[in-house]
């Protein structure tokens, strides 16, 4: 079998169970390197070669997908990633740093359910951190954090190891007293960012490599052997013995929650509906044998199967020829394809049960923000809103 085929395989089988999938968005101030960590996430995880990071485009050894010239372009890219002996799908959709900033992020943090939140280690916290930061708790979304950029505390500001540590530690610390200040209660419920708990890495996106606690354990790598790797310019060996994408991807699987763990909590903050009604149980619990709940939460034109609405799915399973209802309008849509990310490309399949992120053509009524029910008279998802417009109290 071509190795585009088992990926194929792998995708399937692992989109059929929710426990295995996480689905996530990376977040972070301008310039604080999230480009740099996604092209390195999915090179890492093989779904893009290693020397082509960072140049966005997508190739593959399989000869049809050169041909096709596949490029990422898409919002949103999926990676396989094992650990602990079991493989994951790790949904990664993209929150783009630019002008439009606000929206995109909104968008993103409906779709998933975790997000790692980037921070220049020179830099600190900015602005657009506390911005999206607020998003993501707003729309129950859990954080970790990932400190980029440590390289140039031990190269550029000549910083000792202690210093370096202590700078650190500031940083976690900042971060806490923000998701404190934003939601104390949830802080409160272990939603904290801890070193020691794992739910921190550090590293640099630009030279592949990074560190957590946990990861120290794994590969015996203590906090000194990486500021010697980093002072005597070697962060090569670093990278081959703490990549860049096991010590993030693993933090990801083993603190961001399956989408059977977060709907519950998550419906509870973007849907105000009847939560004991069968369509909130059937959210709630993500059910794939319940009515469709998806909510769209991005429109893109493909150019060979017209425009693809991409989305969080929620309840039931979406199918092919499947009659769906938008909200807000009274026509009846037919879904012609529906497909999951394998990379960055668009993976058509027959079905799709609840907690993925799917891709759907044929919902031409549908707009960003439309909800997407089987059900004749169903109460939309919240508004999409910017967290810095005002907030809409949640019952
Ligand atoms: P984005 O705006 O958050 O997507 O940031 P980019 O990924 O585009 O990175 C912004 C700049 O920071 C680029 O010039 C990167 O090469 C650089 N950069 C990213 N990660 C690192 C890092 O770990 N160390 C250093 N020294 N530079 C980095």
């Amino acid at each position: 079998m071509g190795r585009r085929k088992k990926m194929v395989e792998r995708v399937k089988a692992l989109m059929s169970n929710p426990d295995m999938i996480r689905n996530i968005g990376i977040v972070a101030h301008i310039d604080h390197g999230k480009t740099t960590l996604s092209d390195n996430l999915l090179a890492g995880a093989g779904m893009i070669s290693q020397d082509l990071a960072g140049r966005q485009l997508f190739m593959d050894s399989d000869e049809e997908e050169q041909e096709r010239g596949i490029t990422i372009d898409s919002a949103n890219v999926s990676m396989v990633h094992e650990y602990d002996n079991n493989e994951y799908l790790i949904n990664l959709i993209d929150t783009p740093g630019h002008v439009d900033f606000g929206g995109d992020v909104t968008r993103a943090m409906r779709a998933v359910d975790g997000a790692v939140v980037v921070i220049d280690a020179v830099e600190g916290t900015m602005p657009q951190t506390e911005t999206v930061l607020r998003q993501a708790l707003k729309e129950h979304v859990r954080p970790v954090l990932f400190i980029n950029k440590v390289d140039r505390l031990i190269n550029e500001l000549q910083e000792g190891g202690q210093e370096m540590q202590m700078r650190l530690g500031k940083l976690i610390d900042l971060v806490n007293k923000l998701i404190k200040g934003m939601n104390e209660e949830r802080y409160k419920a272990g939603w904290k960012v801890d070193a020691a708990g794992g739910t921190v890495a550090f590293g640099s996106a630009l030279y592949n490599w990074a560190i957590s606690v946990p990861m120290m354990q794994k590969t015996g790598v203590s906090f000194n052997d990486v500021y010697e790797y980093c002072r005597n310019e070697d962060m090569k060996t670093l990278a081959e013995k703490c990549p860049l994408h096991e010590a993030v991807n693993d933090m990801v699987i083993r603190h961001l929650p399956s989408p059977i763990e977060a709907q519950e909590g998550r419906v509870g903050a973007i849907w105000h509906g009847d939560k004991t009604s069968e369509i909130g149980k059937s959210m709630k619990d993500a059910d794939a044998n319940g009515d469709i709940a998806f909510m769209v939460t991005d429109i893109a034109m493909d150019p060979h199967a017209g425009e693809v609405a991409t989305g969080r799915l929620f309840s039931g399973s979406l199918t092919r020829g499947m009659e769906v209802n938008v909200s807000g309008t009274t026509v009846k849509n037919r879904i012609q394809q529906v497909g999951v990310f394998m990379g960055p490309e668009r993976l058509e399949v027959e079905k799709i049960p609840a907690g993925n992120i799917a891709a759907v053509t044929g919902l031409k009524d549908a707009i960003v923000g439309s909800t997407v029910t089987t059900l004749e008279d169903m109460m939309p998802f919240e508004s999409i809103q910017h967290a810095s417009e005002p907030v809409v109290t949640v019952a």
